[in-house]
């Protein structure tokens, strides 16, 4: 275990189990996994996890992050999660066999791209049936169709669909539905059958369990199942799954008593918030030396007894330990465990240690 905190402490065998439970459920339904990465920015020894526990494919919504995947020869297919940039199109067909379009445009390309670099490329066709981030609206195909039939470097892989993203719209067996149908359309319009209709990410699990992804259905793309076993979209605990797989460990670098009112008059705070305060009393109080520039606090839960999280500036975490059963003293380590949003940031933050075990 590494002596520098904060530090972020992975379960690998919890995330090895989840991984493991959601292929299975998976597979009894013929759905593939792609394995999602981002969230722990491509971690090694998480991506090799998610290969070992039969994840048919690695995606990352990062360039950057699949160069890393690509180089630890895990053996399976690299999916780019976001629509590519015109800038890193070269980089995009060097390095993932398949990519996420929404666009005739972005088809002609990577088309040109691949010519150029001898490469060849497959892509997802992205359908919004509701979300409002990325993909064709409905079925409006013909377009992507006609881009598709004349590329031959580019060749079209399948359908997908992105839920719970932009605008917390959830996935129904009817979306699904409606998804399968545009991919019957658009392998008409290709005259070549399409390997992939791929039905949204860790959301879709709650179709699943409930037997209501329709059989056309063959990939589901997940990250926060496998690493949290949480699904934060329908706000639950995956009952089948692990929780708690990592804890941000941070160490305390202040304790005082102090009144739970501040001074007046008042201005913001350091990111333009204005705070608000309830009067509890003078209280013991700590400072963690972690921040905002390192996770979103808001997705943080204490797992220290008796540690509550009052607030934090970029680098400072103030927490009320009043009630903590062993009175905390400096260089003392406090515990929490993230959310999807505070992992993402921790796992990204040069200055938070991940600690794999
Ligand atoms: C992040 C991402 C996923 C994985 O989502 P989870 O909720 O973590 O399962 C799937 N698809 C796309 C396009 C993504 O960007």
């Amino acid at each position: 275990m590494s002596s520098s905190w904060p530090h972020l402490v992975v379960d690998l065998q919890a995330i090895r189990e989840n991984g493991e439970r959601v292929v299975e459920k998976c597979a009894a339904a013929g759905i593939a996994v792609t394995g999602v990465a981002k969230g722990v920015c491509a971690n090694g020894e998480i991506v090799r996890a998610m290969a070992s526990v039969g994840c048919a494919e690695i995606g990352d919504s990062r360039i950057k992050n699949l160069i890393t995947v690509k180089k630890m020869k895990t053996g399976l297919p690299l999916l780019l999660l976001r629509i590519p940039m015109v800038s890193e199109l070269k980089a995009v067909v060097e390095t993932c066999d398949r990519s996420l379009v929404s666009s005739a445009l972005m088809v002609s390309l990577l088309e040109e791209t691949c010519a150029s670099s001898g490469a060849t490329h497959e892509v997802i066709v992205m359908i919004d049936l509701g979300d409002l981030r990325e993909g064709f609206w409905l079925n409006n195909t013909e377009e992507i169709a006609s881009a598709l039939a004349r590329s031959h470097r580019v060749r079209c892989a399948g359908v997908g669909v992105n839920f719970g993203c932009f605008a917390g719209a959830l996935p129904t067996g009817e979306k699904l539905d409606r998804l399968v149908q545009i991919g019957r359309e658009l392998e008409r319009e290709l005259g070549y059958p399409l390997k992939v209709c791929s039905g949204g990410s860790t959301s879709s699990l709650a179709l699943l369990e409930k037997g209501r992804i329709p059989p056309g259905v063959n990939n589901l793309r997940i990250g926060e199942a496998i690493l949290l076993g949480l699904d934060v979209t329908f706000g639950r605990s995956i009952p089948w799954l692990r929780q708690r797989t990592m804890e941000l460990e941070a160490e305390i670098v202040e304790v005082r008593r102090k009144p739970s009112l501040p001074v007046g008059p008042f201005g913001a705070d350091a990111f333009g918030n204005v705070p608000h305060f309830e009067d509890r009393g003078v209280r013991l109080r700590a400072i963690a030396a972690v921040g905002r520039q390192d996770v979103r606090v808001e997705g943080l839960t204490p797992a220290t007894e008796g540690v509550s999280i009052l607030g934090a500036s970029s680098d400072h975490l103030i927490l009320d330990v009043e009630d903590a059963p062993k009175p905390l003293t400096l260089g003392d380590k406090v515990k929490f465990f993230p959310d999807y949003g505070a992992m993402l940031a921790l796992a990204t933050s040069p200055y938070v240690l991940f600690d794999v075990f």
